[in-house]
């Protein structure tokens, strides 16, 4: 279903890849002048004829329109495209491409540097999931003033558009830190299911025990959020036994003749937390070994 625009703004799309033109075919759908580009130029095709407009070059592409978002694989690529651009005139640059925190920061620089303006975007949802119709999780975080201008027309991205706050490194830090709890929570399951097989037993047995401890897991995160935050962990926790249970998750895995990786690192972070002093404290404090840089690299 096609939404009515409520208003139409003037938008240019850079990068039609299968995001960008996601991205493209959403701004059309809730009625906007979408001008789009990419460097394979055929890839415009299909959107033209949605009604899209078809820039000839780059630079007529960036002129059309105040607001310029662009989606293509990475950071670098990004700045290579955009090189020739050397007053953006304040227009604002919404950057959709994955990326984390100090690519942000470096682009929102450059683009500062030629007279524009710069949101940073992060796309935690498929395709399929953009539109103005759809409610994929689109976040934005950056010049506060370009989002209140713009937001109404990012709104045709999907209803889990979000905006953070003007601290530009935000979207890809969110993107990041969500990716990095759902790979260690998938990396522990597929431990876990490795064990169970050892055993002879279907996986399935343990998935009900796994979903109610993820539930628990995260009715912790906010107190545990807080005492990070604050500093003041709980005196007492039981790092020390913890460390005991690892122990026997190495020697588990060991005997079973399965990957050891992951209950090594487990292991081996609280035995730092151990030796520096806070075995009797609450698990927060690993905090305290993670904002170290590591003492052996991984590789
Ligand atoms: P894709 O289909 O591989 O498209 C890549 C795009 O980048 C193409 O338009 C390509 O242009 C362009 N590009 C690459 N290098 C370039 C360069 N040096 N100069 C100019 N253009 C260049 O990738 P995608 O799936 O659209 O992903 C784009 C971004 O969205 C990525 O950061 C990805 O992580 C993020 N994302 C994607 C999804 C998804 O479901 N696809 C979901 C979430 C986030 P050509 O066509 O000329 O090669």
């Amino acid at each position: 279903m096609t939404t009515e625009p409520a208003f139409s703004q003037n938008v240019t799309v850079l990068g039609l890849g299968a995001m960008g033109t996601a991205i493209a075919s959403a701004f059309l759908d809730a009625g906007h002048h979408t001008t789009v580009w990419n460097r394979t130029s055929a890839k415009a095709d299909g959107l033209v004829q949605k009604g899209g407009l078809k820039a000839a070059s780059l630079a007529d592409a960036v002129g059309a329109s105040p607001l310029i978002v662009v989606c293509v694989s990475d950071y670098a690529a990004v700045e290579g495209l955009l090189d020739s651009v050397e007053d953006f005139d304040q227009r604002t640059l919404v950057n959709v491409t994955s990326g984390g925190a100090a690519a942000a920061r470096e682009l929102e620089a450059w683009v500062q540097q030629r007279n524009g303006r710069y949101l940073d975007g992060a796309i935690l949802a498929m395709t399929s999931e953009i539109g103005p119709d759809q409610s994929g999780m689109v976040l934005v975080s950056g010049d506060a003033s370009s989002w209140t201008e713009n937001e109404k027309t990012l709104a045709a991205l999907g209803g889990g558009l979000k905006y953070l706050g003007s601290n530009v490194a935000l979207a890809g830090l969110h993107d990041l830190a969500g990716l990095a709890v759902t790979w260690s929570v998938l990396n522990a399951f597929m431990h876990a299911a490795a064990l169970f097989e050892s055993v002879g037993e279907s996986p399935k047995s343990m998935v009900p025990l796994i979903e109610d401890t993820l539930k628990s897991a995260a009715s912790w995160l906010p107190g545990y959020a807080d005492q990070i935050e604050s500093g003041d962990i709980a005196p007492d926790g039981d790092i020390a036994g913890t460390l005991q249970a690892m122990e026997n998750l190495l020697e588990e895995s060991v005997a079973a003749g399965i990957n050891t990786d992951l209950p090594k690192f487990l292991r081996g972070l609280a035995a730092q937390a151990v030796d520096a002093g806070d075995g009797g404290k609450g698990y927060p404090a690993l905090i305290h070994q993670l904002r170290k840089p590591s003492v052996a690299a991984a590789h």
